[in-house]
């Protein structure tokens, strides 16, 4: 097949499977309309990006889609060391935006003698960047073509993302200690928000320093996609469209809800149930566990890609699916580790951090699994009733579109605004308890639809 004559996007995804894999649906749709998809990312999560294109099924589907890693002084880093260079060395991202733009060039250019083993196609007509890649605006700006950018979370959050300069120029964030009791009631579209419940960042100096650049980055953009959809977030979307964009500084000429986007290869296997049942092996374990169980009983306990728990927190909740008699199924991951890196490396061992004999106690209610797992197709499994999540925004609009009521344990970044928009969605009642233990134990995944919690 010949891609010169077809558009070409380049799109820039930012590391973490919260971002990645609504950016790899992007990717999906697009190429299945013919559209040429070249995904850049650093040399370094070349590798994990590969691995969830493997496990959304992507390269079986022939479609027009390349990876590259960047390939700079940065590429080796982990995404921590990377946002740790960005906040101390701002300079640094110069020489990652040149050697962006040559190879946004050579991807280009059908004769590249760089890229010998990559299929020529036509000049990008746009770069497709997150949030969390300011840089590639540069990039875009600088070889004169369109810089859209895609967030990866709410347009709720996108309304506070927007307003961070002039949050900042009012001296209402960073907020500080004496600041913490405020409550936010000018962010456009969304109801009044207690400044606990706005982004962890806007809390932590540090934090405030790197997330504020990219905030402020996005006001940049001339297209931005969110992943929501207009009926779950009409008031905010309406007030960014009316009231945002269509001021006349504006640089954002349109706001689009491209979402839900639910990694769609686990939702289209779900689909093939019926063959599956049929006689094909189905060979995932949390899936082969789920079909024993009996249907709205079990629930699931997953902090998405990259949060861990201490080791006393892991004890509590231990403790606390233990004490609550129901069946479960928890996504263990072990203190400290490198959450998504180290569970799609494989399960590992987690006895150590389970109290002794936890996992023989439970054996025949509970299933804990520390590898990675295809949580679309077991939100979506008859047998769960419920998730107690940390309210990412993945996870969120995964649990919503399968019909799942979620138990929310917000950690930081936007999700504790994630989890106050779940609650303000729904009708049910809120369950508010400080302690893992007896939040477990108060759950009842038969007679409530909808728990919130605020740890
Ligand atoms: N996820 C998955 N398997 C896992 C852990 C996570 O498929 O073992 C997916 C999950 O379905 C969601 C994403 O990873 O699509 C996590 O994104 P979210 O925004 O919920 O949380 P984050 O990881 O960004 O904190």
């Amino acid at each position: 097949v010949d891609w010169t004559g077809v558009p070409h996007v380049v799109l820039i995804p930012w590391f973490g499977a919260g971002h990645t894999i609504p950016f790899l649906e992007i990717a999906r749709r697009l190429a299945a309309e013919g559209i040429v998809i070249t995904l850049v990312t650093t040399d370094r999560h070349v590798v994990e990006v590969r691995s969830l294109v493997g496990s959304m099924d992507l390269t079986s589907q022939g479609l027009p889609l390349r990876l590259l890693g960047l390939r700079d002084n940065m590429a080796h880093l982990s995404h921590y060391e990377w946002m740790e260079k960005e906040r101390e060395d701002p300079e640094a991202q110069l020489n990652v935006v040149k050697l962006l733009q040559e190879l946004i060039v050579d991807v280009g250019s059908p004769d590249s003698m760089k890229l010998r083993n990559v299929q020529p196609a036509a000049p990008p007509v746009c770069v497709l960047h997150d949030l969390f890649v300011p840089w590639a605006q540069l990039a875009a700006e600088n070889l004169k073509i369109e810089k859209h950018m895609f967030y990866s979370s709410s347009a709720s959050a996108m309304s506070c993302a927007l307003q961070t300069r002039r949050l900042y120029q009012e001296g209402r964030i960073p907020i500080t200690r004496e600041m913490r009791n405020m409550v936010f009631t000018d962010i456009p579209g969304l109801p009044p928000i207690p400044a606990l419940d706005l982004f962890s960042s806007f809390m932590d100096p540090v934090m405030y320093k790197w997330m504020s650049r990219h905030y402020f980055a996005c006001q940049n953009a001339d297209v931005v996609l969110i992943n929501t959809y207009y009926d779950l977030e009409k008031p905010v979307l309406d007030a960014l469209r009316n009231e945002v964009i269509a001021a006349p500084d504006a640089q954002i000429k349109f706001i689009y809800d491209i979402g839900p986007l639910l990694p769609e290869s686990y939702v289209r296997r779900d689909r093939d149930d019926d063959i599956l049942q049929q006689g094909s092996e189905e060979t995932d374990p949390c899936i082969l566990w789920l079909n024993t169980r009996p249907p709205s009983s079990v629930i699931y306990v997953s902090f998405g890609s990259m949060q861990t728990n201490s080791p006393p927190q892991l004890l509590e909740m231990a403790l606390g699916l233990e004490a609550s008699g129901s069946s479960f199924l928890w996504l263990v991951r072990p203190p400290d580790s490198p959450g998504m890196t180290a569970a799609l490396g494989g399960p590992c061992s987690i006895t150590e951090f389970l109290p002794s004999g936890f996992e023989d106690h439970v054996k025949e209610r509970g299933m804990c699994y520390s590898g990675w797992a295809q949580q679309m197709r077991i939100l979506k499994h008859p047998a769960i009733g419920g998730f107690f999540s940390h309210c990412g925004w993945n996870s969120t609009l995964e649990a919503v579109c399968a019909g799942v009521p979620i138990l929310g344990w917000p950690f930081k970044a936007e999700q504790h605004l994630n989890c106050r928009l779940v609650f303000h969605v729904t009708t049910k009642p809120l369950v508010f308890c400080g302690h893992a233990n007896l939040l477990l134990m108060c759950f009842c995944i038969k007679n409530c639809r909808i728990g919130l919690c605020i740890l």
